[in-house]
């Protein structure tokens, strides 16, 4: 078997021998149904798996992963996960995670200060390229090329933009009124440096007229 796969499926059965010795019913459980209670809306990282960082096993965390973890109104596919989260999974726990050391952050900032090229990836950048260059005032004092400090500050800004942007969302604000129920909606930030979760901000979402 080609190597690359099969330190998959060793990996695989590592999993199920440890998660039966834990509980020997786990997937008989998990097989029927799932009740996640939080949806996660996070980066593509691979440094960044939402229940291996949160120590929270399969079955907990239903997510949706994308560079530089967005909400994006014209993306049928985060539209699609919110939809099926809020309306079929019940789930009322909705965390949007960004992170420290992101690339999509990094490039979407050397794209703005035109010093490097992405590509085709510009497209989906384009959004954060815009939130760097509207809020310059908030990384004046910083040297344009400490990126290290500037991405920073952008992640967490892009977390509260991609916060604003959930709560604005036509499908979250119809869903409110139709249940007349409310949302917990989390803004947070991971350090890939130690390994550290941290909430930038808590918000509850009902409905008003
Ligand atoms: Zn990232």
């Amino acid at each position: 078997m080609n190597k690359a796969i099969l330190k998959l499926i060793q990996g695989n059965e590592e999993f199920i021998k440890e998660t039966l010795k834990k509980d020997s019913n786990f997937f008989e459980k998990l097989s029927n149904i799932q009740q996640p209670e939080y949806l996660w809306i996070g980066c593509s990282d691979s440094r960044i798996p939402a229940d291996k960082i949160t120590n929270q096993m399969p079955g907990t965390i239903f997510v949706h992963r994308n560079i530089a973890n967005q909400i994006n109104p014209l993306d049928f596919n985060v539209l699609s996960v919110i939809y099926y989260s809020l309306y079929y999974l019940k789930i009322q726990n909705i965390i949007v995670c960004g992170h420290y050391n992101c690339g999509g952050i990094l490039a979407s900032i050397l794209i703005a200060q035109k010093k490097k090229k992405f590509g085709f990836l510009e497209n989906w950048l384009l959004p954060i390229k815009e939130l760097y260059s509207n809020n310059k005032e908030i990384y004046k004092h910083f040297q344009e090329n400490d990126l290290e400090n500037i991405s920073r500050q952008l992640s967490e800004l892009n977390v509260l933009k991609q916060m604003e942007t959930f709560e604005e969302l036509t499908l979250v604000r119809q869903f409110l009124k139709e249940t007349q129920k409310t949302l917990n909606l989390f803004g947070m930030i991971y350090d890939v440096k130690d390994g550290k979760l941290k909430l930038l901000k808590e918000r509850t979402l009902y409905y008003e007229d």
